[in-house]
This record gives C-alpha cells, sequence and structure tokens, in this order.
C-alpha cells in the first residue's frame, strides 16, 4: 500500500483536506495510508524544545539537527522509500516527480517551521528538499498536503475514471483546454459548436489546438521546455 509519512510539529493538522473527497475515500478504503509523527515527541529535555536561535544571530529560531534527525530514525523509513523535506529552497515540485512518487512506495515528508531547519540534518539524513512553488508558507504542511493529494489522485483506482489522469494539465508539458458542461447556453454564451458536433476526431483536434494556444499564451516556459509546435498547426492562436 501507498504510505505518506509526515514528520510535523502540528500532527493535528492531519488528514485536515486529505481526509475528504477523492483522497479521504482513498484513505478510507485502504488504497494509501497516512502516518503523522510529531516531531515533539523525540525531544528529550525537560522542556521539549524542538528550535533553538539560529547560529550567527539574526531572527525567528531553527528547528535543531538532533531532535529531527531522532524523529526521522523513530519513523524507521524502509531504505526503498524516498525522504523528503518541503522547502522554498528545493526542487520546485513538477507533475512528473508527483507521478514517480505516486509509482514508488511513498515517501517520508518532513515538514519545516520556524526560519527552517538545521542544514546538518538535511545532509546527514539525506533529505531531498521540494518546494511548491515561490512564495514562503509558514510551516511545510500545506506544501506536504499539496504533494501528498497530487500523488494520491494518481493511485490505482483513486480517480473515477483512470483516463482522466492521462489528458490534464502538465501531462504532455501543454495546459488543459477549457471545459463546459450543461447548460447549453450560460449568460448567453454558448458551448463551443465542435464540443456539441458528437465528431470525435474534431473534438480531439480542437482540444489540441486550444491546449497548445493556452500553453503558448500562458506559458511561455512549458511551451519552450517541448520545443514549440512539434509539427501541429493551432488553428485558435492566430
Ligand atoms: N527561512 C526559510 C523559510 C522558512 S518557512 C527560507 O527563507 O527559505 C518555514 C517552513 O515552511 C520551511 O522550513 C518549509 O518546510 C516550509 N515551506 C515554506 N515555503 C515553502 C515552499 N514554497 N515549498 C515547500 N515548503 C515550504
Amino acid at each position: 500500500m501507498w504510505r505518506a509519512t509526515v514528520l510535523t510539529l502540528f500532527p493535528e493538522m492531519f488528514p485536515g483536506p486529505l481526509g475528504v473527497s477523492l483522497a479521504g475515500k482513498a484513505l478510507g478504503s485502504g488504497v494509501w495510508a497516512l502516518e503523522t509523527r510529531d516531531i515533539r515527541a523525540s525531544t528529550t529535555d525537560k522542556h521539549r524544545s524542538v528550535d533553538d536561535t539560529p547560529a550567527g544571530g539574526g531572527p525567528g529560531m531553527v528547528l535543531r539537527a538532533d531532535v529531527l534527525a531522532a524523529a526521522i530514525d523513530a519513523a524507521e523509513i524502509a531504505p526503498d522509500r524516498q525522504r523528503l523535506l518541503m522547502s522554498p529552497r528545493g526542487r520546485p515540485l513538477t507533475q512528473s516527480m508527483v507521478a514517480e512518487l505516486a509509482a514508488g512506495p511513498g515517501p517520508l515528508i518532513v515538514c519545516g517551521r520556524f526560519e527552517g531547519v538545521d542544514q546538518r540534518v538535511i545532509e546527514a539524513r539525506n533529505l531531498e528538499e521540494v518546494s511548491v512553488g515561490d512564495y514562503v508558507l509558514s510551516g511545510g504542511e500545506i506544501a506536504a498536503m499539496a504533494l501528498i493529494d497530487a500523488c494520491v489522485r494518481l493511485l490505482p483506482g483513486v480517480m473515477g475514471k483512470q483516463a482522466s489522469g492521462v489528458d490534464e494539465s502538465f501531462s504532455e508539458g501543454l495546459l488543459e483546454y477549457p471545459q463546459y458542461t450543461r447548460p447549453q447556453e450560460f449568460e448567453g454564451r454558448t458551448i463551443p459548436e465542435v464540443l456539441v458536433s458528437g465528431d470525435h476526431a474534431k473534438v480531439a483536434a480542437w482540444r489540441r489546438a486550444e491546449a497548445e494556444a493556452l500553453t503558448r499564451a500562458r506559458r511561455p516556459d512549458l511551451w519552450a521546455a517541448r520545443g514549440g509546435q512539434k509539427g501541429t498547426k493551432s488553428t485558435t492562436d492566430g
């Protein structure tokens, strides 16, 4: 079973949003497991302190290497499981990393707090730093939830139709085409004719063209990374 082991100072935050909808149902039916471990349980002093002031001075507090290392060791993570640290300095999380993580046994995820964690524990426990974007959260928990949620929806049997993971944003380096559903007319706006034509080939071509046009306009970085149009001609971006 795919398992996420989360090390946090705020275990009460979990499962939180992971306990509802797709992820929650899958959690309830045993498609995946969530193990939340309190870092504070690994303190040894009578004040149960997990942090201390930064060496060299400066604001805030830093998570202690010894406490965090003890918490990681106590989790007894199998050697084939990835060990991640949520961190704004980390490798930006992408759908391909998510797919890779979902295909494995499931990661250990360390959630930082305060100013971050002592560098030595990152090195000593071989933690791979992963970021959810170029902004700073107050803790790693919400970032860990984002990562877990993205992985869980890819696990076999979680999404209604297996196919719904194939065609979506980033799966081919493209953003997803626009979606529509009933009613046929909304505030004077109708669903594009081609989508109600019943012509599957035309629908596929339209979606492809829309996805390419959107990606080119909104995410030139993604567009450049896939080397432009790769021979398919977009019809909607003039
Ligand atoms: N002083 C640090 C930020 C600490 S924020 C710095 O400037 O890099 C506190 C914790 O929140 C971090 O240890 C990390 O676990 C988490 N966090 C904050 N922003 C994040 C992001 N963009 N991605 C992943 N984790 C993040």
